[in-house]
């Protein structure tokens, strides 16, 4: 075989995006404004439901609000997966409350239902679901145990653009918010960027004052009114999504569903090309739900005769780049340290975290680079 450069991941940018950027910058209303106005009710509309859309500047910055905005404090535990990106958790500990770890599914790689039972306390006031790589949790069964305690469900939503549970689309959910991520790599990007889906009033305005200083009123809609009073009502924070942002939003957001299809079709073809390899494929969502496919991760097995590290390697080695998600946490030193974790604590999360590689998938891969990657791992591991 010829040797071929496969990146992990190019974000496709299309005329309009750019011209969108363009408008914006002639236009002279570069921070937040009508094209994040008219972002958001977009994407509102997308996501379908009753359930509004306010834009942040990252998905951490929307979880952090979501979370405010639920009333987490100091000493309240918020029940995380342990097999998640380290954001999930942090935003926790930015209100001092403290996150409990708990283990996945090895199938699924999502929160394992039964583990979250097992870890409520007294203290704990929330769940944060993480619908990984695209395919949706049990919300069904989140909600029940939700209910049953009195807990608040704060879904990490940021692989989940589109997704669906039980046919309603993540997002669409009563739950009080579910957080996307437009960071350069996401299913949409914005460069950085992240959208907070609530059906919660409540929830809604605190999280819209506390993304911009805890003012009343937002810059933009003191410049259309020519008042320009306000007040400050919290100490807030600096979470507004630009309008530069924005614009390569509105656009993106245009493409999501070409841009879920196409990652389907190289998904697919995944699925064909590695069936007989000693790899275990990803689980596909159930019948009548959309997967995002925002990432394709297979698991070395105990047939592979190379380890993920090796394959890993060889792959860099043939032009392949892919990436590992994730580090369970309780392997990194701030979240072991601070909260005693063990490994035999999160059997499922530490085998994948073993074993777990992702591929490339991208909106524009050739057909070419998809069987060049399939090719290469038949000849490193059949
Ligand atoms: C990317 C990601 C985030 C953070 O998103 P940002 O927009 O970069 O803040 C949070 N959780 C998960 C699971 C992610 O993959």
């Amino acid at each position: 075989m010829t040797k071929m450069e496969v990146p992990f991941f190019r974000p496709f940018i299309g005329e309009e995006e750019i011209s969108e950027v363009e408008d914006c910058l002639r236009n002279g209303w570069l921070t937040t404004g009508a094209k994040a106005r008219r972002f958001e009710a977009d994407f509102a509309d997308f996501v379908g439901g009753d359930a509004e859309a306010i834009a942040v500047n990252s998905a951490t910055a929307g979880l952090h609000l979501a979370l405010e905005a639920s009333g987490i404090g100091p000493g309240d535990e918020v029940i995380v997966p342990d097999y998640t990106f380290t954001a999930t958790a942090e935003v926790v500990r930015y209100l001092g409350a403290h996150p409990v770890f708990v283990d996945i599914q090895y199938e699924t790689l999502n929160i394992d239902p039964s583990c979250i039972e097992a870890a409520i306390t007294s203290r704990t006031r929330a769940i944060m679901p993480v619908h990984f790589a695209g395919l949706a949790c049990d919300m069904i069964a989140i909600e029940a145990i939700a209910e049953k305690h009195g807990l608040k469900i704060i879904e990490d939503a940021a692989h989940a653009l589109p997704c669906s549970s039980a046919g309603r689309s993540i997002g669409s959910f009563a739950s009080p918010a579910a957080v996307f991520s437009f960071y350069a790599n996401k299913t949409i990007t914005t460069g950085e960027g992240g959208m907070i889906l609530t059906s919660d009033p409540k929830m809604a305005d605190r999280m819209r004052k506390m993304r911009l200083h805890g003012f009343d009123r937002n810059a933009f809609d003191r410049f259309k009114t020519g008042n320009w009073n306000y007040d400050v009502v919290a100490p807030g924070y600096k979470y507004n999504l630009t309008d530069i942002a924005a614009a390569l939003g509105l656009h993106q957001l245009k493409r999501a569903e070409f841009f879920r299809q196409e990652r389907t079709r190289i998904s697919e073809r995944y699925f064909e090309g590695l069936a007989d390899l000693p790899l275990d494929l990803p689980a596909r969502a159930v019948d009548g739900d959309v997967h995002s496919w925002h990432l394709f991760i297979v698991r070395t097995n105990a047939d592979c005769r190379l380890t993920r590290d090796e394959l890993f390697e060889a792959l860099r080695q043939s032009g392949i780049t892919c990436s590992v998600h994730y580090t369970p946490l309780h392997r990194f030193s701030y979240w072991r340290d601070t909260y005693d974790l063990k490994g035999q604590d999160f059997p499922n999360a530490e085998r994948a975290g073993q074993n777990a590689i992702s591929l490339p998938v991208f909106v524009g891969m050739k057909d070419a680079q998809i069987n060049y990657v399939i090719e290469t791992l038949r000849e490193l591991i059949s």
